[in-house]
């Protein structure tokens, strides 16, 4: 287990590289307070993992655009062995399906402890601010919770 530098654990978070160019467009919408994913600008289809062409037409012409905030938990699982410092458990690390994307586009995310999701259990995107990497870029993440109105509405506390 490596102890977390002076710098992450001033900030008590693991902090992406918000700069590299495969996801660079990814935190900049974030920073904004969107979800953004990569979208080919020929077939109109979203590349997810991204990727520097189209996985569809191959096309080059691929640019971040905005995606939806909202998803449902397609699955979960709580992580209770720690394997960093900074990330202290029990957790539960979930994966989105995010509403309205029609090419199956899943992100991962955690909630603190063990939460009480399942399967189609609702979620929504708020974000969280770690302030300014050592460039002076924004470091902004995704951060998930469960869309209490939303699970209230489909008639069922999650
Ligand atoms: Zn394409």
């Amino acid at each position: 287990m490596n102890a977390p530098t002076a710098a992450t654990a001033a900030a008590g978070r693991l902090r992406p590289l918000v700069t590299e160019r495969g996801s660079s467009g990814f935190f900049s919408a974030a920073a904004a307070g969107e979800i953004a994913l990569l979208t080919c600008g020929d077939c109109g289809r979203r590349i997810h993992l991204p990727r520097p062409r189209c996985v569809y037409c191959a096309s080059t012409a691929v640019t971040w655009t905005p995606a939806p905030r909202t998803g449902t938990v397609y699955s979960h699982t709580v992580v209770e062995h720690q394997v960093h410092p900074l990330f202290p458990t029990p957790y539960t690390v979930i994966v989105v399906d995010l509403d309205g994307e029609a090419d199956g586009v899943r992100l991962i995310g955690n909630l603190p402890g063990r939460a009480d999701v399942t399967a189609g259990t609702p979620v929504r995107c708020t974000f969280e601010d770690l302030g300014a990497d050592a460039a002076g870029n924004p470091v902004v993440l995704p951060v998930w919770e469960v869309d209490t109105a939303r699970a209230a509405a489909a008639g069922g506390a999650q």
